[in-house]
């Protein structure tokens, strides 16, 4: 159950954390979310969840600066009377083999999806561990369990979410806090969009299951991690790829 719990969720104009936005909404969470600058995007989401008769809100904030993420966790908290949860799921990918990856791609990738993870958690994790109470979800991928080639910048943030939230999951087990990660593997979302023609075949091939993944279905791994019902479950990282990684 996540009716009623306020909600956190980072880049959710498009793909999995639109999917998540949805869901949550649709479950009777209160639900706001960030983008980066895609606003026809994100009005189109508050449009869906008004249709379906909830309400969320939208904030166009970077997940790059301290700063203003500090300013957006506290604006949401007040907007929403609280926080509860927050999903970190904002991030990009800047792919090349790593003999021509230029030095701005690596960066990038580092400063948006890693530094990202820790600028909203550290603006979100002081008042759950004061408040007793707070989950946090971040949504990793496969390419840090298994590696992907041409993947060498994104696949080290991916992989340091997981150790992110395997060392934050212990510091704050005692205080009801608990910290996750989900890692996807290929979901048809605008990413799977940046791969080259080329190489999908090979990948497809690759997915026991023969398909790629709906944002949806990884978006009801999160919205289950949010809930009571997982409040034992901390320091966890649910794979969700079809076979790809197993
Ligand atoms: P997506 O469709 O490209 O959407 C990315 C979202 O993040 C958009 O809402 C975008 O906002 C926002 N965003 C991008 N850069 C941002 C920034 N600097 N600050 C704030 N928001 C920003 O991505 P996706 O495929 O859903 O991926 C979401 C997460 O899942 C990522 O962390 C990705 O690594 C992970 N993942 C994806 C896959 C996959 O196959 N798709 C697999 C494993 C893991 P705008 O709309 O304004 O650009």
């Amino acid at each position: 159950m996540v009716s009623g719990k306020k909600i956190l969720v980072t880049g959710g104009s498009r793909g999995i954390g639109r999917a998540t936005v949805l869901a949550l909404a649709k479950a009777g969470a209160d639900v706001a979310f960030t983008y980066h600058s895609n606003t026809a995007a994100a009005e189109a989401v508050c449009q869906e969840a008004e249709e379906a008769s909830a309400r969320v809100l939208a904030l166009q904030a970077e997940a790059e600066q301290f700063e203003k993420t500090k300013e957006t966790v506290e604006h949401v908290r007040q907007m929403l009377g609280g926080l509860d949860g927050v999903v970190l799921n904002a991030g990009i990918t800047r792919d090349r083999p790593l003999v021509m990856m230029p030095e701005e791609s690596w960066d990038e990738v580092m400063t948006t999806n890693l530094k990202g993870t820790f600028n909203y958690a550290r603006a979100a994790i002081y008042d759950m561990v004061r408040q007793r109470s707070g989950r946090i979800v971040c949504v990793s991928s496969v390419s840090g369990l298994v590696g992907v080639p041409g993947q060498t910048n994104y696949a080290a943030t991916k992989a340091g979410q997981i150790g992110f939230v395997k060392s934050l999951s212990k510091e704050v087990a005692a205080y009801g806090v608990t910290v996750n990660a989900v890692a996807p593997g290929f979901i048809e979302t605008d990413i799977w969009e940046s791969i080259p023609e080329s190489k999908r075949e090979g990948i497809m091939n690759s997915i026991p299951q023969k398909r790629l993944g709906k944002a949806e279905e990884v978006a009801a791994a999160i919205r289950f991690l949010l809930s009571e019902e997982a409040a034992y479950i901390t320091g966890s990282v649910l794979v969700i790829d079809g076979g790809l990684s197993s």
